[in-house]
């Protein structure tokens, strides 16, 4: 009798490990992301959200894609203001800029700053990066100093 070596030890023999669900989805929706980021910043109007958004005049903290901009200014010269108001930023998402991402509790304390040097990766740590509930983001970019 040969102890241990028989058929049904064959079956105990461990599976080839496999990757559990959550973490293949998980990987899943970081791969979905970053594909979704390529474009960049995410335009801040919330109805649109359009990936591509640029850095923009007069609004503090707004970027927005081409579309938003028109429209923004259609809003305010309705208000009084000046037409045009609203511009895309000339050089607004440097290449060697510091983009900076305050990620935030809307209804809480604290805040969370995370710095990185492009447009994609800035807004893919935004939409990634969950260190509290119900965060919120702000993305702010600051041009590399001159040489
Ligand atoms: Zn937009």
């Amino acid at each position: 009798m040969r102890w241990g070596l028989t058929e049904d030890a064959n079956d105990a023999r461990p599976k080839p490990p496999t990757v559990p669900a959550y973490l293949a989805q998980q990987a899943a929706e970081r791969a979905a992301a970053r594909a979704r980021c390529a474009a960049g910043i995410r335009c801040t109007e919330p109805a649109c959200l359009a990936y591509g958004a640029v850095k923009v005049t007069y609004l503090v903290d707004s970027w927005l894609c081409a579309g938003c901009i028109e429209a923004t200014n259609i809003r305010l010269e309705a208000a009084g203001h000046a037409p045009d108001t609203v511009r895309p930023v000339p050089g607004g998402t440097p290449e060697r800029g510091r983009y900076t991402v305050t990620l935030y509790n809307a209804i809480g304390k604290g805040a969370r700053l995370v710095q990185c040097s492009s447009p994609q990766r800035v807004q893919f740590i935004a939409e990634t990066v969950r260190p509290f509930n119900n965060t919120g983001y702000t993305i702010q970019v600051t041009a590399p100093p001159p040489n």
